[in-house]
């Protein structure tokens, strides 16, 4: 039995299966899998210059009630979106639903695998918002895959999950992500946080205790327009700073392996604009480093003070944060009750994270939803999250 599954959201989830497989012949009793969204603490756009992430699986979670089929078909009924979905094993081609995707996805990196399932039925929803930057696809494709590498004894490990589910991601649905969000999602451990080394994919958990604080998200519910083209700007402008200076060390491979001090040093050469990037990149890097060791000496003030660094650097050096981002940090500065707060995710939009006195809590959304309203007459969905364990099974 776990902890963290939302009993409410499981139990309408097990009603829809038994409701829309009531006449199948399936034999089989239904098993039920979760995997949990996911936030990243500190580390941002640190994933392609092969730095750190600090990522963790929270209590919002897709879950997946699943039973085997003797025949070829999957037949699927999104519970959330009360649509159904039926294909064969043997068509994989593009579905005329989209969140379909996510699936046929799974099944292809299986079928890549040559790997032998059977036809399923399943039952799928959950209480990850979607869109919002707690990677909900990931989730899904997570969950999906686990329960398959269940049911079907396929015989996976926790690891080739993370990129086969990332692979699905990249190949079928056509969305270049790294492979923070399937690993946090399938690798999350109660009230800890995962610093992820992206180059080695090494990994360590730092304890992240949930007594007095409590993270918050507050979603802007904006996403502009120049989140693409200044990804793919930001990217360049890395790998400009990377060519540059291996003209004076031709070990760095990349930023990864620069120091600030080195940026510093090479400032005229890099020019202004990838002076700045790659200042905020190699800082980030050390960041996350510094910050798993205020997490072991159980420091959560000075952890805080570093996710305004992190915004400060992402607001005025890597220029990837927004008005409605930067209010809402801003709003946060004069609130004792709050020990850190920062953009997350790629930028343009998308959520802040908060790190808010458990007594608090309610008073700060409350606080949180009222400038956010009389500034940009927008409401403004706050989401209080708990770190809980990754996927499993629950029983
Ligand atoms: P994010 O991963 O940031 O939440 P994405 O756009 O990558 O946003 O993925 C969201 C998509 O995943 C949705 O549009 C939908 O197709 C699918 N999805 C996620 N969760 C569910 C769900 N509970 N029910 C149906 N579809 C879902
Ligand atoms: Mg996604």
């Amino acid at each position: 039995m776990i902890a963290e599954q939302n009993n409410e959201t499981l139990s309408h989830i097990s009603d829809q299966y038994a409701r829309v497989f009531k006449d199948s012949t399936t034999q089989a009793a239904p098993r039920t899998f979760r995997s949990p969204g996911r936030i990243n603490l500190i580390g941002e756009h640190t994933d392609y210059n092969h730095g750190f992430v600090l990522p963790a699986s929270v209590d919002k979670a897709v879950y997946f009630v699943i039973a085997p089929r003797e025949d070829d078909q999957v037949l699927l009924h999104a519970v959330d979106l009360n649509e159904d979905y039926q294909f064969s094993l043997n068509d994989l081609s593009k579905p005329s639903q989209t969140w379909a995707v996510y699936q046929l996805s799974i099944i292809e990196q299986i079928h890549k695998k040559g790997l032998k399932i059977k036809g399923f039925q399943a039952a799928f929803g959950g209480d990850v918002p979607l869109g919002a930057g707690l990677s909900s696809s990931a989730a899904l494709e997570c969950c999906l895959l686990f329960a398959l590498n269940e049911v079907f004894e396929l015989g996976l490990d926790r690891f080739e999950i993370v990129k086969m589910a990332q692979k699905a991601e990249n190949e079928y649905v056509g969305v270049q992500c790294g492979i923070m969000d399937q690993f946090a999602s399938t690798f999350g451990q109660e009230a800890s946080v995962i610093r992820l080394d992206c180059r080695s994919l090494d990994y360590a958990y730092f304890p992240f205790p949930m007594e007095e604080y409590r993270l918050v998200l507050c979603d802007t519910q904006v996403k502009h327009s120049l989140a693409d083209s200044a990804y793919n700007t930001r990217r360049q402008e890395c790998e400009q700073g990377v060519a540059t200076l291996r003209e004076f060390d031709p070990n760095i491979a990349s930023l990864r392996d620069v120091s600030p001090e080195l940026v510093a040093q090479h400032r005229d050469k890099l020019g202004e604009a990838v002076y700045m990037r790659c200042k905020y990149i190699t800082e980030e890097i050390k960041r996350v480093e510094e910050g798993c060791q205020d997490l072991v000496d159980g420091d959560l003030k000075s952890f805080g003070r570093k996710m305004y660094e992190t915004h400060q650097g992402l607001q005025h050096e890597y220029l990837v944060s927004c008005p409605e981002l930067d209010f809402l940090v801003d709003q946060t500065l004069s609130m004792p009750e709050v020990l850190g707060a920062r953009m997350m995710g790629g930028g343009f939009g998308g959520c802040t994270i908060n790190l808010v006195a458990v007594n608090h809590i309610e008073a700060f959304e409350a606080k949180m939803k009222d400038a956010y309203r009389q500034a940009f007459n927008i409401d403004l969905p706050c989401y209080k999250v708990r770190i809980t364990e990754g996927t499993n099974e629950v029983m």
